[in-house]
């Protein structure tokens, strides 16, 4: 199969330099292999999102000299490319998940569950684990037309070690139940979460290498199990390095002076921008 990869940015806020050196990686794997590349802007969660963020981030990493070959600024065949717009294929997922019966509808919110769980977690991508005795009995919602305002829950697989090579970090392992639960599909408030809009949209696609940031290597055992419950093969995988500052912390969306915006109006040129230490293009005060 030929090499389709994507770069699928969430636009809350300016691309710093963590996206760019991920974007930059992924441009680079499609280019060696002689694939093609998407342009995917992942704006779902319309109260964070907004348009400007996303001409932004297509503006911010043209000027780094990356292109692509389909996206919202150039059309192509799996038009749209924004997930605002793809609703009707996140649907079309739920279905799929619904009649595997491999999700279950739910009431309880995040907040009921950390609450159950009493101590805030540690970790910063932890999602507490949805307690096992909350699901439902098997077969609830197999009957229910739409998602309507109820949260939806994969059911995971208690105790199985979920396994995956990847590219850059090599053999990964997370355990169903323990690193994670049942997680969720489809929010209450009538939007697809993040784990079935990726993994519909990578394989609407075509996707055959999801290229992103290492933080996202549990969510890559989470989205095994949509694609399994979908009986679609899942795509190869490469999670970027992490860049972190001098004190060893991961550059939020707002750190200061790293906006690739502002380095490019700073005239940093594009090499140093990907390559160089973070430490060295940090703004002079
Ligand atoms: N939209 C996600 C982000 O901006 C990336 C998700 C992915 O590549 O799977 O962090």
């Amino acid at each position: 199969m030929p090499y389709a990869g994507r770069i699928a940015p969430t636009p809350t806020g300016f691309l710093h330099l963590g996206h760019a050196r991920t974007f930059a990686l992924a441009h680079e794997r499609a280019r060696a292999a002689g694939g093609t590349l998407i342009f995917r802007i992942e704006d779902i969660d319309f109260l964070r999102c907004k348009p400007e963020y996303a001409l932004a981030a297509m503006a911010d990493l043209r000027a780094l000299g990356l292109d692509w070959d389909e996206g919202p600024d150039l059309g192509g065949p799996h038009a749209p490319y924004e997930q605002s717009r793809r609703t009707p294929i996140f649907l079309e997922c739920w279905r799929r998940l619904r009649d595997a019966g491999a999700i279950y509808p739910c009431r309880r919110s995040r907040k009921d569950v950390a609450a159950a769980l009493g101590a805030p977690h540690a970790e910063e991508d932890a999602e507490p684990i949805f307690p096992p005795e909350w699901r439902p009995a098997p077969g609830f919602g197999s009957d229910f037309p739409e998602p309507g305002d109820w949260n939806w829950r994969l059911r995971v697989p208690d105790g199985e070690t979920l396994r995956f090579d990847d590219a850059l970090c090599g053999a990964q392992a997370f355990e169903a139940g323990r690193d994670f639960g049942d997680f969720v599909v489809w929010r209450r408030d009538g939007v697809p979460a993040y784990e079935l809009a990726v993994v519909a949209d990578d394989l609407a696609m075509g996707v055959t290498e999801v290229v992103r940031g290492r933080d996202l290597l549990k969510s890559t055992a989470r989205q095994l199990l949509v694609y399994r419950a979908l009986g679609a093969p899942p795509p190869a995988w490469a999670h970027a390095p992490l860049v972190c500052d001098a004190q060893g912390r991961r550059l939020a969306k707002r750190t200061a002076g790293l906006a690739l915006r502002e380095l490019l109006a700073r005239g940093v040129p594009p090499a140093d921008i990907l390559h160089a230490p973070v430490e060295s293009l940090l703004p002079r005060v």
